[in-house]
């Protein structure tokens, strides 16, 4: 409780200094040199937003928590009410699991709960992190999309191999059994579920993610925060996805190959071992850690295909256990 009285204190005084006269005063000294009539619509808009927090901490720290929010629960409910809809239940990779309304809320309470006790207080460092790798935050122009796909190439290259062996490593007894557990509670996941974890592992696994910019940021100087942001939504998109436990004929990986997608995630929380990557398939091909998902895949392709052959429609039964494996009280049709 003291820590969060101190949070609140210090926001309370962040908060002050934000609408303090002094600090629109340095907000506009943020803009010197820079003429507004060569910036584009969202470029104005970004020049706006600083200007008008008037402190670049608040400004960058507020608007990384608000983009997390929007983007997470913006990307997750759609699977909510998909998840409402029998007409869906043909797409689901788990046929015979039901992602109930009270898993759901557990769930969205407990990622709500760590977003404002574990992220909020946080993300004020942001800012001072990014200062410190000289990455660039309230500055305008934005670099070309170009530079921006490349670098979001990049973090993707990284993350993909970082999560790879720290997610391994986190199957290992004693790291398992303290902190990767928890994400596992869920063996038929779902999008709300992509950030259900231990905070420590919200910390190891999010290295991955953000460490890639920092790395590029140190070695080049030369990346700006909107490339981050961009970046990090699309992280999250892949991450929710992959907990949707659904594959359907548009999912990416139908026209990507080596994407992975909830098709190769799903499996991982159905079988607890396997299949640890994120994004993309390469690393559990190469290290042959994707052999039982590919044997499990094939047998449900059959089995798919005998129901069809005797004219029924898939799934041919109804589901009987939730996402967390228990028998289903409620029958569902
Ligand atoms: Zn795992
Ligand atoms: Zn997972």
């Amino acid at each position: 409780m003291e820590y969060l009285a101190h949070a609140g204190q210090f926001a309370n005084a962040t908060m002050a200094a934000a609408f303090s006269p002094q600090a629109h005063l340095y907000g506009a000294d943020l803009y010197t040199g820079t003429d507004p009539s060569s910036l584009n619509f969202l470029e104005k808009a970004w020049m706006n937003w600083y200007l008008w927090w008037g402190n670049p901490v608040i400004a960058t720290g507020v608007m990384s928590f608000l983009m997390h929010e929007i983007v997470y629960f913006g990307r997750a409910i759609p699977f909510v009410i998909i998840d409402s809809m029998p007409s869906m239940r043909k797409y689901k990779l788990q046929e015979d699991r039901v992602a109930t309304p009270e898993l759901q809320w557990k769930c969205t309470r407990d990622v709500l709960f760590a977003h404002f006790t574990v992220e909020l207080p946080q993300i004020w460092s942001f800012h001072p992190i990014c200062e410190f790798f000289e990455m660039s935050t309230h500055s305008v122009p934005f670099p070309h999309w170009t530079k921006m796909a490349w670098q979001i190439g990049l973090f993707f290259l990284f993350e993909d191999m970082f999560h790879y062996w720290a997610h391994r490593a986190l199957h290992w007894g004693p790291l398992y059994k303290n902190i990767h557990k928890k994400h596992h509670e869920f063996s038929a996941p779902f999008g709300l579920a992509a950030e259900y974890a231990h905070p420590l592992e919200v910390f190891i696994l999010g290295s991955g993610t953000i460490g890639g910019p920092f790395l590029l940021c140190y070695l080049t100087r030369d990346l700006h925060i909107l490339t981050v942001y961009i970046w990090i939504t699309l992280r999250l998109f892949q991450a929710i996805d992959a907990h949707s436990g659904y594959d359907f004929p548009i999912s990416m990986h139908n026209w990507i190959p080596f994407w992975a997608g909830a098709d190769h995630h799903d499996y991982h929380h159905q079988a607890f071992v396997g299949c640890y990557s994120t994004s993309f398939r390469w690393w559990d091909h190469v290290m042959g850690t994707d052999l039982g998902y590919k044997r499990h895949r094939s047998r449900q392709a059959d089995q798919k295909a005998e129901v069809k052959a005797q004219g029924l429609e898939w799934p041919n039964k109804a589901p009987t256990k939730t996402s967390t494996g228990q028998p289903l009280k409620t029958k569902v049709q």
